[in-house]
């Protein structure tokens, strides 16, 4: 059971992602409890003014830190890991999802504008997370990505038991294999023979060697720390001779649609 809080200045903006597939089931089966909250509730005045001018100059507002360190003080348990999303912060990855998972009780808070008081990262945030080397408007699209990421965690929620985290990409160090549904064929273009044979020990082994061969085209970084055993670098090494041989049929990846 995962209990997350956001700290936001658009509450509704979350109304829908909740509301749909794997969050929404997770809520209702009771594996995850998500809370939004309007920052402005802990903002002072009249006006609730949650932001205010940049010190030393510059266009753009930056977001008051008081209103965070209040509503954190508020919604605090033993267990809370305080997140500040930042592009500034750590690059989220599926390690990351999976150990925030472990974690009880997550609170982010969502910047805005030209970002947040510093303060807020230093002395109030555990963590600082971004979701790439871009920036957004807000830190709500954000917040959405370490949610459902790190829900699918989360023991249950997940159908089919815990086996669809441990195989989708990543989660093995390696690129998913590409999956395929009906129609078998599809205007000339069909599905490889080794899904409809039935076979499980060459479905499997095919799997394999095409995560390998996905990864290696397109994330090689991966390999260099993936656990690999002496079967898959023997395949590798062979697809490497096939990929520059013009007589190899040996590989599924070699087939043309008709
Ligand atoms: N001026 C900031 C900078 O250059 O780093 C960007 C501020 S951005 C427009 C406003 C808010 O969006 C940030 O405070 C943060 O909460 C969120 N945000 C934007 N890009 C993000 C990213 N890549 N990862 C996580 N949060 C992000």
């Amino acid at each position: 059971m995962l209990r997350v809080d956001i700290l936001t200045l658009f509450p509704d903006y979350f109304r829908g992602p909740l509301a749909h597939g794997t969050l929404s089931r997770a809520v209702q089966g009771g594996l995850l409890t998500v809370a939004v909250h309007n920052l402005r509730n802990w903002a002072e005045g009249k006006h609730r003014v949650t932001d205010d001018y940049t010190f030393g100059g510059g266009t753009g507002m930056v977001m008051k830190p008081e209103p965070f360190f209040r509503a954190v003080a508020d919604l605090r348990t033993a267990e809370a890991h305080v997140i500040l999303l930042s592009p500034s912060g750590r690059l989220l990855d599926q390690d990351t999802a999976k150990d925030l998972a472990s974690h009880g009780h997550l609170i982010l808070l969502c910047g805005r504008y030209e970002g947040v008081d510093e303060r807020v990262a230093a002395y109030l945030a555990d963590d600082e997370i971004s979701i790439g080397n871009y920036v957004v408007s807000g830190g709500e699209l954000p917040a959405l990505v370490v949610l459902d990421a790190t829900a699918r965690h989360v023991p249950g929620v997940l159908g089919g038991g815990s086996a669809a985290v441990h195989e989708e990409s990543f989660a093995t160090g390696l690129l998913e294999y590409p999956h395929y549904t009906r129609p078998a064929s599809y205007q000339g273009m069909h599905v490889p023979e080794v899904l409809l044979s039935g076979n499980h020990q060459e479905i499997d082994n095919w799997r394999r060697q095409q995560s390998l061969l996905r990864t290696r085209q397109r994330r090689p970084e991966m390999l260099l720390d993936a656990n690999l055993s002496d079967e898959d670098i023997e395949y590798l090494d062979s697809e490497a001779n096939c990929e520059t041989s013009t007589t190899c049929e040996a590989s599924a990846h070699c087939e043309a649609p008709d």
